[in-house]
């Protein structure tokens, strides 16, 4: 490849983060859901210790409008009517805030060691004011409560617990209690010192759940931002509203509830928790909704949060001490849970989240109404909320499981995620994922280093006009037709590069969302540049090469010599005149169409030298056409010199059908005489020298003789050249007819004739040549209506053994027919004494 590979930074380190914080996350999560921290700060069951409970001996009065003054509730304590013994250990809570006013008295053991301390529980009483008797009057000895700043408390402990002063004994109390809660009162004897240390165990408790709560809150918060994973943020959140409100709610009001802010009660706490964690299982259900591997964590989930929904709602209404709406409440939970299993049943993500949401505006709703119960507007119950916070504690392990998980997927994810981008980061392959509109979402490394832009350039912008313009349309019929099904395609383009106009192979695929409709397309490029010239060479240098053949009339086939097959291809079967798509010219075919002078020859070449041998070979034969012709063909075998191709040869074939015939009609003219159509000079002594040859090996006689003219001169003279032409073929012609089978003739000079006789005497020859000279004398030949009658004169000469060239001979013959000429013309002189040529030859 060459190209450097890149790892991705901080992996190991990341994957080691999220396991330590979700180990934290599990810690403090199972730590709470266990109670808390209690059992490490030490008890006070010391038996020297004991408890009066005040409610069973005091009297009691309620002043639902709180305006009642101390000196009004003495004089109505002092007529004896308003108070009322308490039946039960409690104060039962209105529907508003209410004031109760108690009236009891104390007498000590020991007034010296004994020391008093009001205990009221739960701690959610907004004032007690403890007054007592001096001197006849009552007086404010002691003052707690939420509404009490700290610094104005008689101890720095959580609970509502104050020191009780007593003077002489007996000693009548008058305690005003202002609440919205449930409350028990307690007069303890107890260890002041013991007291305070167990206030100060509580602050350390209630420290470390704080710093806890923090850590955890801090450390989601970062994994958030250094992940950048949404699980994070949610867990995150979850501790916030887990952890704080559970602080806030569970009996910590001197820490964190403040006097100044009376409408951050414990209801309004309580309600926001439960929204809060409601809301919380809402959206790790909506997390998990995305993965199908959970179907069953997440309807456990989305039932528990449509509980926590319900849990809000009840807060307003009920307590669990109240039986009939417990009872409502839990028919309403069931109601709301299989509602809830219902919408979780809604195939469409999007719908089903929605449905939740909707669900939970009832809760969202009761929030709302809290804050108005907070501000006196209604009444509310104390401590419902506890019951739900219960049911947002049960909550925490299945979102720590579903979280943890989640988190391993993401990690796996992660690791799959690094090696992918490992993969693409360092393809030579171009990698690109575009939006169904065109429009890049991701690019490669090595895409951008092709086109020479960053990837904040390319993504968001379209891709074609990085396309040649001739190609924009098939890039862009090839990328529609990958948004249907089969949703794949490959296209070829031309794209402006870094290095020019360079030819890219796309592959592409569409990225199809859960309902089957392609959202994304991606697609793999790779540069085929090289490819596509070397393509293109070979498809021009093959169209020439068939354009050669075309021109050339050359048909190729191919022999395997293993198989003994020939296999012929189009241009031999239409050289032939035969339809390609109809004919087939095996080796069968092809012996059948052989000339049957060639047959034999071309079978014996073909399979004893070419196919058994496999022997190049060139040779011509003919072959039937299918207007029944033969065409001559010349056929060059030659091996296929492949390395792969051992067993293959190529022929070629040519019709050389007119090249034959322009060479046999070149090879009649050079011995043949144009005008006569006889041999001509050449042609007629290379027929004399083989005669005479043949006529010594076989000890046969030979003769030769000259025929010429008789007056031809006049002729020409008479008539003109062109009737002396016809008068020579005329005469020719009739030397052809005349002259026996076997016997030659050729057209010796201008009028002048060799006949060649073999295996004939001479006197035999002299026979023979007189029929012919009568032949000539015979024939009359019509000119412009005039009838011309030619002669010839003839000397003729028999070779003998000396003779090893005809010229001797025909000195001889010439000398004869001179003594034929000189004798009157039109007679045959046979073997005239050669001494007696030269002499003149009378004139006519
Ligand atoms: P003789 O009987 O003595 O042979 O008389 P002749 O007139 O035939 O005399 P000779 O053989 O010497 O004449 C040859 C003449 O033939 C000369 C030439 O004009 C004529 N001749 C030769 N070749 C051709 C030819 O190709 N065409 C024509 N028209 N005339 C030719
Ligand atoms: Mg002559
Ligand atoms: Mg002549």
């Amino acid at each position: 490849m060459g190209n450097p590979v890149h790892r991705s930074p901080g992996s190991v380190s990341k994957s080691l983060a999220s396991w330590l914080f979700f180990s934290v996350f599990l810690f403090m999560t199972s730590v709470l859901a266990a109670g808390g921290l209690p059992m490490l700060v030490p008890g006070h069951d010391d038996p020297a210790e004991s408890s009066i409970n005040v409610l069973e001996h005091a009297e009691f009065l309620r002043d639902p409008s709180g305006r009642l003054g101390v000196d009004q509730v003495t004089a109505l304590a002092e007529a004896g009517t308003a108070f009322a013994p308490l039946e039960s250990d409690h104060l039962r809570k209105g529907f508003s805030s209410d004031v109760f006013w108690l009236n009891f008295s104390l007498t000590r053991n020991d007034p010296e060691t004994e020391r008093l301390f009001l205990v009221a529980w739960p701690p959610f009483i907004d004032r007690i004011d403890l007054f007592t008797e001096v001197n006849g009057a009552y007086r404010r000895v002691q003052q707690a409560g939420d509404h009490v700043p700290v610094g104005e408390r008689a101890m720095p402990v959580p609970e509502t617990v104050f020191p009780v002063v007593v003077g002489p004994d007996p000693v009548s109390y008058l305690l005003r209690v202002e609440t919205r809660s449930v409350v028990s009162l307690s007069l303890e004897l107890k260890n002041e010192e013991r007291l305070v240390g167990e206030g100060v165990a509580r602050w350390i408790r209630h420290g470390v759940f704080l710093g806890m709560s923090l850590t955890a809150m801090l450390l989601a918060v970062l994994a958030a931002i250094w992940l950048r994973q949404s699980v994070f943020v949610i867990a995150a959140a979850y501790l916030f509203c887990f952890f704080g409100f559970q602080f806030l709610v569970n009996g910590n009001d001197q820490l964190f509830l403040y006097p100044d802010r009376p409408w951050l009660s414990d209801r309004l706490l309580g309600a926001f928790t439960c929204a809060a964690a409601g809301l919380m299982a809402w959206f790790v259900t909506s997390y998990l909704e995305s993965e199908t591997h959970f179907p069953r964590l997440t309807k456990v989930l989305q039932g528990l949060a449509v509980v926590t929904g319900v849990g809000v709602v009840i807060s307003l209404f009920g307590g669990y001490h109240l039986i009939a709406p417990g009872v409502l409440a839990l028919i309403f939970l069931i109601l709301v849970a299989m509602l809830g299993l219902f919408v979780g049943m809604i195939p469409q993500a999007r719908v089903r989240a929605l449905a939740m949401l909707v669900m939970f505006l009832p809760a969202m709703a009761a929030a709302f109404f809290q804050i108005l119960h907070s501000t006196g507007w209604l009444g509310s119950s104390l401590q419902a909320c506890q019951l739900w916070d219960m049911a947002a504690l049960a909550q925490m392990p299945f979102a720590a499981v579903a979280i943890l998980i989640r988190v391993s997927e993401a990690q796996q994810g992660l690791a799959r995620a690094a090696g992918y981008r490992l993969l693409v980061e360092n393809q030579v392959d171009l990698v690109v994922k575009v939006d169904p509109d065109g429009r890049f979402q991701f690019v490669s490394r090595s895409y951008c280093e092709t086109f020479g832009k960053s990837a904040e350039e390319l993504i968001g912008s379209k891709f074609a006009p990085l396309v040649h313009e001739e190609d924009v349309e098939a890039t862009l019929k090839a990328f529609r037709a990958t948004l249907a099904p089969p949703f794949v395609s490959y296209v070829e383009q031309r794209a402006w590069t870094v290095k020019g106009w360079r030819w890219l192979g796309w592959s592409d695929t569409a990225v199809l969302d859960d309902a089957g409709r392609p959202e994304a397309v991606i697609g793999v490029g790779r540069d085929v540049t090289d490819r596509v010239k070397a393509e293109n060479a070979l498809s021009r240098s093959r169209r020439q090469l068939e354009m050669a053949l075309d021109v050339a009339r050359i048909g190729c086939y191919s022999i395997d010599t293993k198989s003994g097959t020939i296999t012929a291809d189009e241009r031999c079967v239409t050289l032939l005149g035969h339809d390609p798509d109809n004919f087939s010219l095996d080796w069968p075919a092809w012996k059948a169409l052989l000339h049957p002078d060639d047959r034999e020859r071309v079978i014996h070449l073909t399979e004893a030298r070419i196919l058994a041998q496999g022997e190049a070979m060139e040779m011509e034969y003919r072959i039937r056409h299918r207007d029944g012709g033969w065409r001559w063909w010349l056929d060059r075998v030659t091996s296929a010199n492949a390395v792969d191709e051992k067993h293959r040869m190529l022929g070629l074939v040519q019709d050389i059908t007119e090249r034959k015939r322009a060479l046999q009609q070149l090879e009649f003219l050079v011995r043949h005489d144009e005008l006569t159509g006889l041999f001509n000079r050449r042609g007629i002594a290379q027929i004399a020298r083989h005669q005479l040859a043949q006529a010594h090996r076989a000890g046969l006689p030979c003769c030769f003789a000259i025929a010429d003219l008789d007056r031809f001169k006049r002729v020409n003279d008479t008539w003109g050249h062109e009737v002396g032409d016809r008068v020579l073929k005329h005469v020719a012609e009739c030397l052809r007819t005349a002259i026996r089978s076997g016997d030659w003739v050729g057209r010796w000079g201008g009028e002048e004739f060799l006949l060649v006789l073999p295996q004939t005497p001479l006197e035999e020859a002299r026979e023979a040549l007189e029929r012919v000279r009568q032949a000539v004398a015979d024939a009359v030949l019509e000119v412009d209506g005039a009838e011309l009658a030619m002669t010839i004169s003839i000397g003729v000469a028999a070779a003998g053994p000396v003779d090893l060239a005809p010229d001797s001979v025909i000195v001889r013959a010439d000398a004869s027919l001179y003594a034929a000429k000189q004798g009157g013309r039109n007679q045959v002189v046979a073997d005239y004494p050669a001494r007696l040529a030269g002499s003149t030859v009378p004139a006519d």
